[in-house]
């Protein structure tokens, strides 16, 4: 079992662990802790490098695999003992971006239900830019600019974001999480993460985000599209 270095520190770049497992299958390394993201929840996982001795070793990406997280390796897989001591590192520049996108996607559903009474129902993102499906009948082209301006000032406000590790019962109790379908979530599953941006937006969430949503920058709707009658999807863009 790996423990999730990312879910109580988003912005750990760097790390020590030590070797857990092989997974000559997979090509990849196991550690004891790691601040890799294995991917999930719409966010793409983590890149970034493994490093014992002098050479360091690329991650192509991490995955998550029961318990554990697998860092795939990039080329071949040296000869490793369990329990030696590894450095690792993310690919910081790129996971800034995306905890900055992260953020803005949560910004965008925070706005879009509180405005217009709209639930979200999927996204994905890529660094620096998003879509979303909402269940949102009455939008239309000229909502576009009321919504990034609402959006934007979300981002001025600079509203803090908090994570907090809550038992099962009591994550269910809050209004808010259950209308994102918190009870969805396995029965196996005993603490939920919560990630509130103060005063607009709550959801269980695996995710990493940023610390505050003045990090996010400029929000440009970038498009938008009908996927049906019911259902649209609205594509973000942040900028440097
Ligand atoms: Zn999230």
């Amino acid at each position: 079992m790996t423990e999730l270095l990312y879910q109580t520190d988003s912005y750990l770049k760097e790390f020590n662990s030590t070797v857990h497992n092989i997974d000559l299958q997979n090509n990849s390394i196991i550690l004891k802790q790691s601040a890799f993201y294995p991917g999930g929840g719409g966010q793409p996982a983590d890149r970034g490098w493994l490093t014992f001795g002098t050479k360091p070793l690329e991650v192509e990406r991490a995955r998550k695999s029961g318990p554990d997280i697998l860092h795939i390796i990039n080329g071949e897989l040296p000869q490793l003992e369990i329990g030696l001591s590894i450095d690792g590192q993310i690919d910081w520049d790129r996971r800034y971006q995306l905890m900055r996108t992260h953020t803005a996607m949560h910004i965008l559903c925070g706005v879009i239900f509180r405005d217009y009474g709209a639930s979200v129902t999927g996204g994905s993102m890529e660094p620096m830019a998003g879509r979303m499906d909402f269940e949102f009948e009455t939008m239309h082209k000229d909502l576009v600019q009321a919504i990034e301006i609402a959006i934007n000032k979300e981002v001025d406000i600079a509203r803090p974001v908090r994570i907090d590790i809550l038992p099962r019962e009591e994550a269910f109790q809050i209004p808010d999480l259950i209308r994102t379908k918190i009870n969805l979530l396995p029965e196996g599953i005993q603490q939920v993460r919560v990630v509130e941006i103060e005063g607009l937006d709550i959801q269980a969430d695996g995710g990493t985000h940023v610390k505050n949503t003045s990090e996010v920058g400029q929000i440009e709707i970038a498009d938008y599209k009908s996927k049906g009658k019911i259902n649209k999807r609205i594509y973000v863009r942040l900028s440097d």
